[in-house]
């Protein structure tokens, strides 16, 4: 049956394979979007897992990475261990915390020891993605980022490992007068390279993760170095250093061994840490705030300045490595400002109390601009895709949007992990398929949910950072059941996931 606007559909759709149909055309069953952590992850797990699918990583940038090639701010680390944020197929030998350049470099080995190159394509930014059911295809519309030559693939199965956010641009708020200032004003997802802040006075906007590395990297440069928050963050010290896993070395144990051993060890700790949060939250809270008090000294004003107004845990807490930040401010290389900017002036931030900051740069290191198809142009059908509209299976699949996994990784635990696990449902996925014969996976709400009410993607008394309450109208919503919504639970999740019956009457073949 032929329903009224399909004839308008065809058109669209016509309309877009025509602008591509002119370029060459060369067919995968799997395309991944990125190669970032997730999407160099996609790659190994397919190999291993599906090695008789063909497939394709298309990347926009020069090389792999995604987030660790991108960033180029000083001091730039990760904020959780690589033993979780690396893979689990791949042991980590060095310390827990790691530069970009380590990761860089891990993932430099992954690529070349599974011989995983020949399948990544760089400089191509993906533009355009069209489902199409009479075909059971996706066409990929993309271009080269050096010739803006058009490309276009088709692919079965589409694997979304594109990240979170823009890359190419951090988030700016708008302040009044910021035109007036004379100095130079950058933001660290872009950072320039000839930035130049030796004896210079520089504030650095923010309270997280990213200036809380920033400010210990450039302290002993500048002459001096401000964090002017908003409000305080919780931080967690200590050495970098496993000390489980140095024991392990120390008895010669084989390093895949202990990647798995120190791997269990953490997120069994991670995992009490977690539940204390939720029944103590204020003991918890008054701890972490203590090891502050501890190294800033009796005379701090730690009330002040490291005393959130949240509860651990609703936002990503931040390690700090042998505490380097707090002391670069009790050395008084650097110093906290709790304040809010009013305004820019020639010469630095007025600021809301009427204080004046002085400043030669000013880094702002306020987020980021989410993305959460990588700005991808999606048609399904003939009709645009309105992502918001959909239903979340386990973050993982979503309703109308067939052949398609996205990988969104956790807050509180390491991004990888997910990563991981959300392969194994896609390898596992693309095998049932074969032997069902099928062409097409779409997820769907079964008859006992349909009158299951529908919520924004994250629980906010959950989880809160600004840059997801940014986005909520754009992601999809989370239903009550688990299956239906990303609790951010991997500890849940890892038996789940991996327990999912793909005969399910929530996926439909055809
Ligand atoms: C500074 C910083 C530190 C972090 N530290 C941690 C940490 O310690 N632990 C943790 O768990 N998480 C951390 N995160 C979160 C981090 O982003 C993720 O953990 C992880 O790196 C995401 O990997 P990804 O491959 O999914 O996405 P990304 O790293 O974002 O990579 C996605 C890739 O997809 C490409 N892409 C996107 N759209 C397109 C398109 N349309 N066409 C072509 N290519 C496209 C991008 O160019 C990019 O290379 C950190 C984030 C930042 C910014």
């Amino acid at each position: 049956m032929r329903l009224e606007g399909d004839g308008l559909k065809d058109e669209a759709e016509q309309t877009a394979r025509a602008e591509l149909a002119a370029e060459p055309n060369e067919h995968f069953d799997v395309l991944i979007v990125g190669a970032g952590i997730s999407g160099v992850g996609a790659a190994y797990h397919l190999t291993k897992q599906c090695p008789e699918k063909s497939f394709i990583a298309l990347d926009m940038q020069e090389s792999f990475g995604g987030t660790w090639w991108t960033h180029r701010y000083p001091g730039i680390r990760s904020d959780s261990d690589l033993h979780t944020f690396g893979y689990r197929f791949k042991p980590w030998t060095g310390p827990p915390i790691a530069t970009a350049a380590e990761i860089l470099a891990y993932m430099g080995q992954v690529i070349e020891e599974n011989d995983l190159a020949r399948h990544i394509r760089y400089k191509h930014k993906i533009v355009s993605a069209r489902w199409s059911s009479r075909e059971m295809l996706w066409t990929i519309g993309a271009m080269r980022t050096e010739t803006s030559e058009k490309l276009t693939f088709t692919a079965n199965f589409l694997w979304m490992c594109q990240g979170y956010y823009r890359h190419s641009q951090g988030y700016m708020p708008t302040w009044a007068g910021m035109d007036a200032f004379r100095g130079r004003l950058v933001h660290s997802e872009t950072w320039p390279e000839d930035l130049d802040y030796k004896n210079k006075r520089v504030v650095v906007i923010g309270s997280g993760a990213t200036a809380a590395t920033i400010i210990p990297a450039i302290a002993s440069d500048c002459a001096h170095v401000t964090m002017l928050q908003r409000s305080p963050t919780f931080f967690i010290t200590g050495r970098n250093v496993n000390d489980l896993a140095e024991t392990l070395r120390q008895l010669q144990i084989d390093e895949a061994w202990i990647h798995e051993i120190v791997r269990r060890k953490i997120l069994y700790d991670q995992a009490a840490f977690t539940r204390r949060c939720v029944e103590e939250p204020d003991t918890v809270a008054k701890e972490l705030i203590g090891v502050v008090r501890s190294h800033l000294g009796p005379h701090y004003d730690v009330d002040k300045h490291f005393t959130p107004n949240y509860r651990p845990w609703r936002q990503r807490i931040a390690f700090i490595p042998d505490a380097d930040l707090f002391k670069g401010i009790a050395a008084g290389k650097a110093s906290v400002v709790t304040d809010q900017v009013e305004c820019f002036d020639e010469t630095g931030i007025v600021l809301k109390s009427g204080k004046h900051l002085d400043a030669d740069i000013i880094v702002a290191a306020t987020g980021f601009n989410i993305s959460v198809l990588g700005d991808i142009d999606f048609l399904v059908d003939g009709n645009p895709l309105v992502f918001a509209n959909t239903v979340t299976y386990r973050g993982m699949m979503f309703t109308g949007l067939p052949n398609l996994a996205w990988v969104f990784g956790y807050f509180r635990a390491s991004w990888t992990l997910r990563a991981d696990m959300v392969a194994d449902f896609v390898c596992r996925l693309l095998k049932h398929m074969d032997a069902l014969g099928a062409k097409k996976v779409t997820v769907a709400l079964r008859e006992q949910d349909r009158n299951m009410p529908l919520l924004p993607w994250i629980d906010t008394e959950n989880f809160n950072p600004g840059y997801m309450m940014r986005a909520m109208h754009l992601l999809p919503r989370r239903g009550e059941k688990p299956e239906w919504q990303h609790n951010q639970d991997y500890w849940s999740e890892k038996d789940e996931i991996a327990a999912t019956d793909l005969s399910d009457a929530a996926f439909v073949y055809e």
